[in-house]
């Protein structure tokens, strides 16, 4: 049983990446078709106030349901969209599917803010203001309402992204750095006064209870917020325990599976009419 038969060790090797090449080719070419033929949707995850419980406003969250492959997650076709330039496209259906069903929470008086994805290639686009704006104008949505989030690797190209930033904060919508921590070079992105929200990266948040070292790592990032002026969100919160470890150290904003998973909009209605009868 312990022997080992190179011959078809080698023949399963290749067969498993030609079918890893084979999903990778099915999920570029599904892309292209997948606007035109409405296979994408967005999901929205509540953003929370943790000393309040109440939710502050949503994260959409890009999914795909692919004909044949079922859903793809977005951990697995986004970087492949990114490679193929179909990026930009997805990501300003993103923009207007977000800011669209947001105009339609607000018609009926329930007054949430909205946070979007935008890749490190979309954020390219010396255009990406402009188009944000044109956007926010067509729905006609208050700036203030639309929270953009970026991750540590736009800084790469510091100076075109401290001025989009910049453009994007001036004219009323927020930028918030994602999964912050995990990049390479987080103290010189929190040296930019114009971002206006961290979300600490949940593989933290997930040892916040357990390790020491990160306790006192997360006390730190939210002290450091508050002295330099910027919100902190926790995100992957799963546990009771690591809600209330973050609201005895004051930490603003949460999001995990712990408050809800991303859902349907018509269930973020539910979650918040729950709340209400709750209070
Ligand atoms: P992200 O922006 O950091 O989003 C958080 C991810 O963590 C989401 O995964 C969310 O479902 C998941 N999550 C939330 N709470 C918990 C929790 O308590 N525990 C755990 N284990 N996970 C939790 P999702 O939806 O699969 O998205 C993965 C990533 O794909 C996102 O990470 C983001 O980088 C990217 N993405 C999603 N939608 C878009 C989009 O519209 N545009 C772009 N450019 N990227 C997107
Ligand atoms: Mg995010
Ligand atoms: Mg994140
Ligand atoms: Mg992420």
């Amino acid at each position: 049983k312990v022997k080992q038969n190179g011959k078809n060790n080698f023949h399963l090797f290749v067969s498993a990446d030609a079918a890893a090449i084979e999903r990778k080719r099915r999920i570029e070419f599904g892309l292209k078709e997948a606007l035109a033929d409405n296979e994408l949707f967005l999901v929205y995850q509540p953003k929370v106030e943790i000393q309040t419980g109440n939710i502050y406003g949503v994260e959409a969250l890009l999914r795909w349901k692919h004909p044949i492959l079922g859903l793809v997650p977005p951990n697995e076709f986004i970087p492949i969209a990114e490679e193929s330039g179909m990026i930009n496209e997805i990501g300003y259906w993103v923009l207007h599917e977000a800011v669209r069903q947001t105009k339609e929470w607000h018609s009926s008086n329930l007054d949430l803010h909205i946070s979007i994805n935008v890749s490190p290639i979309q954020f390219e686009d010396p255009y990406l203001f402009k188009r944000v704006q044109n956007v926010v104008e067509l729905y006609d949505l208050d700036p203030n309402y639309l929270i953009i989030e970026i991750t540590e690797t736009v800084m790469k190209n510091e100076e075109h992204a401290n001025r989009i930033i910049r453009e994007l904060h001036d004219y009323g919508v927020r930028v918030a750095i994602d999964d912050f921590g995990t990049g390479y070079s987080s103290l010189s992105v929190l040296n930019n006064m114009f971002v206006d929200m961290v979300k600490i990266d949940k593989s933290f948040i997930e040892h916040i209870v357990s390790k020491a070292n990160t306790a006192s790592l997360v006390k730190t990032m939210i002290q450091m917020g508050k002295s330099l002026n910027f919100s902190i969100v926790a995100e992957g919160i799963e546990s009771k325990e690591q809600s209330i470890f973050l609201k005895d150290n004051h930490c603003q904003f949460g999001q995990g599976y712990y408050y809800s998973r991303p859902v349907t909009p018509e269930k973020i209605v539910d979650l918040i009419n729950k709340k209400t009868m709750k209070d």
